[in-house]
């Protein structure tokens, strides 16, 4: 911002500024120590089965408890933790912590679930990411099929290093999602080239769904689309039963979004499974 000011303005050195980038470096020194005082944690949403209610999955959304601003969501510390590079640690944290809790929720008899991990460009094109995942799947004698990958759009710019990268994860037989779809440049084509499996139609075509004549033209097409290419669809951002019936009607098959449920604790869904499974075949 301050460079579009001029190199005269006076905003260029602004207290303001000065007050700002110290905090960002109290926050910083703060999200070092996070792993290590165990005040990072993941939420999880449930992805509900469209027509028969069923939980198919959860979507891992990290959270960090900090001793002092509280309960902080992720838009407030994952751009510092990538412009810093503790994504990396962090990251390995957020697989590590899915990966247990899917172990756990297993044991605890819960319906085959799958778990979705949001992941940074960083962590992505990062050398020996995929060996590291073998890793941390054979510590948890994590079940591949269940582990999904939620990548994006612009993760896959350079697109043959995209290309190298998701085959080895695929080959390891982890599923792929395109997170966000729709907000970047990449076709539906290049998806199907790029062997993905799952795309979510970002919430901000789900929001438009109901509103004017054409709202919903796009979200049908890219259903069309996606089931002609046999590419599972999520929609996100479902927050009303207007939407939920209107996606049913375009044939979308997974719903994610606060209609159905936020993203809760872990222990919450360990609780309350069985109450959220008739909750959600109620509220279909
Ligand atoms: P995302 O992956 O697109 O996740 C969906 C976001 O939409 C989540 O926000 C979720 O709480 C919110 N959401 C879901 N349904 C609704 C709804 O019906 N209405 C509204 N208003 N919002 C809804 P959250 O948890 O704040 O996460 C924001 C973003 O932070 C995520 O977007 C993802 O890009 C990033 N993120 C979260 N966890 C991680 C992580 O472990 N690693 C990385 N690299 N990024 C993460
Ligand atoms: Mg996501
Ligand atoms: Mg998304
Ligand atoms: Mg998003």
């Amino acid at each position: 911002k301050a460079k579009s000011q001029g190199k005269n303005d006076y905003r260029m050195f602004s207290p303001e500024m000065y007050i700002n980038s110290s905090e960002e470096l109290l926050l910083e020194n703060d999200l070092r120590e996070a792993i290590k005082k165990e005040e990072l944690l993941l939420h999880y949403q449930p992805q509900v089965d469209a027509f028969s209610g069923e939980i198919a999955g959860f979507e891992a959304l990290i959270r960090w408890n900090h001793p002092v601003h509280g309960l902080l969501s992720p838009d407030k510390f994952i751009p510092l933790a990538e412009k810093t590079g503790l994504i990396l640690p962090i990251g390995q944290w957020v697989i590590h912590t899915a990966c247990r809790q899917h172990s756990s929720w297993m044991k605890a008899g819960l319906a085959p679930l799958k778990i979705s991990v949001n992941l940074s460009a960083h962590q992505f094109l990062k050398q020996d990411f995929t060996k590291n995942v073998e890793e941390i799947m054979s510590t948890y004698s994590m079940n591949p099929a269940y582990l999904e990958f939620e990548i994006t759009e612009s993760m896959a710019m350079d697109f043959s290093y995209a290309l190298k990268v998701l085959e080895e994860l695929k080959s390891l037989g982890v599923q792929i999602s395109m997170d966000d779809f729709g907000t970047g440049y990449s076709s539906l084509l290049y998806l199907k080239q790029l062997n993905i499996d799952t795309l979510k139609i970002d919430k901000y075509f789900v929001d438009d769904l109901l509103e004017g004549t054409y709202g919903s033209v796009l979200v049908s097409t890219i259903i069309a689309m996606a089931d002609a290419m046999q590419l599972k669809v999520v929609a996100e951002g479902v927050e009303t039963k207007a939407q939920l019936q209107e996606l049913q009607s375009l044939g979308c098959q997974l719903i994610q979004g606060y209609y159905f449920s936020k993203a809760v604790p872990a222990d919450y869904i360990t609780e309350n499974f069985n109450t959220l499974k008739t909750e959600f075949a109620a509220k279909r």
